[in-house]
């Protein structure tokens, strides 16, 4: 049974600080008008629709984007805590290997519903039986990016062949409102040039983004380097021609310089998780400097419960943030501005989505407002906005969210949550 507050076909949002994420990043104080899915107009008039939200001076942002997670793995969280990465791995592999559906189902509604909560209103999912989780993706009201995992058949509990799988998924979920599916790739330690290649072929065929894990630890990249006579994976991938604009890449820690420049060469985009890296004492930065000066699209991900804890882009933007500059000895080695960008354009064309990632006409309404009220973001105005959204928010500060038009949470409230509804679900 909908809603209510997804009934609606027109809503007006009344007098907010408008961090509008267009071309010249303007931040202004003005109304937005949504009709039919989509932002019709962002300025100064007033205009009548269905419903209005009185924004009273919060801020406006383009909903966030999380660009890499595994959101079924929810119900792991505070279970893999401070241990060795080899530990953390192993139970990792061996707790993903043993789930049901209903047990994807729930962790997957529970970790959307926390990152609803939080302000993200599309994320990029790596995981198998992306089916499920679309299913709850529909249930919540979330825009998500599943991308179907492969890797060798030798190295999965996929029944039949990941590559067929992840075909099969795409073509059952194609021209859906919400779910937008993909291939994904676990990781040349998981999987060989055939499935590489095979990947590529099918998102090619399929016309879809591919996502996958790359030189996130140092053991992966040694013991690759070892079994491939010196090269170095990201080399390798290259050489086999794999590299290419589709290939949304999560981690990216232990890229050396040459190939952060094969990357940018190649169109290949990023997914930095900051967070993640440092609780699994992954041990380096990834080099995000270097990354945008070679012209890779660096965008944020939370990756998942088990090395996270948390699905917070606002707590990925400011650790992130702060880790450059603490690394680098530099404060002003990157600023709010490029920042906020990650969480926000810079994702949305690393889904070839120019549609979302900003407040402009004509874009797809996702809309998050930040509660000016809250004493952490009083005195907030449109100079400090973009500073303050990056470095003194958080996720409590998220009042109202707006995905594909449709107000999912009001005033502080997720309309469909029920805390009753998880309480006895199982999770395994
Ligand atoms: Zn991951």
């Amino acid at each position: 049974m909908l809603n209510n507050y997804w009934c609606v076909s027109s809503l007006f949002i009344h007098d907010a600080i408008i961090v509008t994420q267009n071309s010249a990043r303007e931040v202004l104080r003005g109304n937005i008008l949504v009709r039919d899915g989509k932002i019709e107009s962002v300025g100064k008039e007033h205009m009548d629709a269905d419903s209005t939200v009185e924004a009273g001076g919060k801020i406006a942002i383009p909903g966030l984007i999380n660009t890499h997670c595994h959101v079924a793995m929810t119900h792991l969280r505070g279970k893999l805590d401070d241990i060795s990465l080899e530990k953390f791995l192993e139970r990792t592999f061996k707790l993903d290997s043993e789930r049901s559906n209903a047990g994807i189902y729930n962790s997957s509604l529970l970790g959307m519903y926390e990152m609803l909560d939080s302000g993200i209103t599309s994320f990029v999912d790596l995981y198998y039986s992306e089916e499920v989780i679309a299913k709850a993706v529909r249930e919540s009201g979330i825009r998500g990016f599943l991308s179907w995992v492969t890797l060798d058949e030798d190295k999965t509990t996929q029944k039949g062949s990941p590559l067929k799988n992840a075909e099969r998924f795409i073509s059952n979920f194609r021209n859906d409102e919400l779910v937008i599916p993909s291939v994904g790739i676990q990781g040349v330690y998981a999987a060989g040039d055939e499935v590489y290649l095979g990947a590529k072929e099918l998102a090619e065929k399929k016309d879809t983004i591919i996502h996958g894990h790359l030189a996130e630890t140092r053991e992966e990249v040694y013991n690759f380097l070892n079994q491939h006579n010196g090269v170095r994976p990201t080399e390798h991938l290259e050489k086999i021609g794999f590299l290419n604009p589709r290939f949304l890449a999560a981690h990216g820690v232990w890229n050396t310089l040459h190939e952060v420049r094969l990357m940018g060469k190649n169109g290949v985009k990023l997914s930095w998780n900051p967070v993640s890296n440092a609780k699994l004492g992954i041990g380096g930065m990834a080099p995000v400097p270097e990354y945008l000066a070679n012209g890779v699209s660096v965008s944020i991900g939370s990756d998942s419960c088990g090395s996270n804890n948390t699905q917070d882009v606002f707590q990925g933007m400011k650790f992130g943030s702060i880790w450059v500059k603490s690394d680098r000895w530099n404060p002003a080695i990157t600023n709010a501005q490029a920042i906020l960008d990650m969480a926000t354009v810079n994702a949305a064309a690393s889904l070839n989505r120019p549609d979302l990632g900003s407040l402009e006409p004509g874009k797809s309404a996702d809309i998050v407002l930040l509660d000016t009220r809250t004493p952490r973001l009083m005195l907030t105005d449109e100079i400090t906005a973009v500073s303050n959204i990056v470095y003194s928010a958080d996720a409590s500060c998220v009042s109202d969210v707006i995905v594909n038009g449709r107000l999912i949470k009001s005033d502080g409230h997720l309309a469909k949550f029920n805390s009753k509804d998880f309480q006895d679900a199982e999770f395994v």
